[in-house]
């Protein structure tokens, strides 16, 4: 997610920007967290995440934060794990 696409999105609506950590912490949702380099996925605690980079945050920069456990890679992409986007998050 580059600053290109975040731009894209600005200009088309408004409300569409990407969920904070607040608005999970609101809906009781967690961040789901997955590596592009080995396919290594987990689910954060959203309250964790909001100790270290704070409430408005958002959550599809939290990736850039972050490094996958599994091989050390920084290449990880975040979403917010809504229980009803199985289907629309799956990437492979
Ligand atoms: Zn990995």
């Amino acid at each position: 997610m580059g600053r290109f696409k975040q731009s894209q999105i600005k200009d088309q609506d408004q409300q569409r920007r990407p969920a904070s950590l607040a608005n999970l912490r609101d809906a009781g949702v967690g961040v789901f967290c997955w590596c592009n380099r080995c396919g290594h996925n987990a689910e954060a605690a959203t309250a964790m995440l909001i100790a270290q980079l704070g409430p408005n945050f958002p959550v599809p920069e939290i990736g850039s934060q972050m490094r996958c456990s599994a091989c050390n890679s920084k290449d990880v992409s975040t979403r917010p794990a809504w229980p009803s986007q199985g289907q629309i998050t799956r990437h492979s």
